[in-house]
């Protein structure tokens, strides 16, 4: 697995010192207040289980999941299905926490329908953001790293349904995309 990457773009070492800065943001912002981490289910998951246990305030944890039917490397359009509940996000401060902002479309859709659904606020929080591949109009409150546009696998990310287990983030050599 790890000889189909070609190039590391962030270590270990690098990925957990974005996370404590990101997570001493978090906390800071949120101190005082209640709040429900919802990690985007499947690839934000590792960043989540990381981001949370840096965070040492009170916090509840949900998770939704937003499916793209996309070609593997490009999103399509998104379709949502929530696995919190009513109360979980009526009258609640949410933190959507995603693996990658890509074009900003899964992550508008699911800002709306929570606030539709009640949600006092809503903010984010992703481990990647590629700004240049923007196609709506769409700002993380909070991001660990900004990316180039390549397409990344590791620390949750996936291609075709590989890679979320590398504990980096690097870019696929282009014979493991040839071999699908
Ligand atoms: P958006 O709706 O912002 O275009 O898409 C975000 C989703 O697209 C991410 O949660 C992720 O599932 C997928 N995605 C976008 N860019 C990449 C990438 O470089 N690598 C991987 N593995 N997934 C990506
Ligand atoms: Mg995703």
């Amino acid at each position: 697995m790890h000889d189909d990457i070609e190039r590391v773009l962030f270590s270990e070492a690098q990925i957990l010192s974005g996370i404590d800065r990101v997570a001493a943001e978090v906390t800071e912002a949120y101190t005082g207040r209640g709040f429900t981490v919802v990690s985007v289910l499947k690839g934000s998951c590792v960043f989540a289980s990381d981001l949370i246990r840096r965070i040492p305030i009170p916090l509840e944890l949900a998770f939704v999941s937003a499916s793209s039917y996309g070609d593997g490397t490009e999103s399509g359009p998104v379709q949502l299905s929530f696995f919190p509940t009513g109360q979980e996000i009526e009258g609640r401060n949410l933190l959507l926490v995603d693996d990658i902002l890509d074009t900003g479309r899964t992550l508008s859709q699911l800002f709306a329908e929570l606030l539709k659904r009640g949600a006092a606020e809503v903010r984010s929080c992703v481990f990647l953001d590629k700004p240049t591949r923007r196609a709506v109009d769409f700002q993380a409150d909070f991001r660990c790293f900004e990316v180039e546009d390549l397409f990344v696998v590791g620390y949750g990310l996936d291609y075709a349904g590989r890679y979320r287990n590398l504990p980096f983030v690097g870019a696929l050599h282009r014979a493991a995309f040839a071999r699908d």
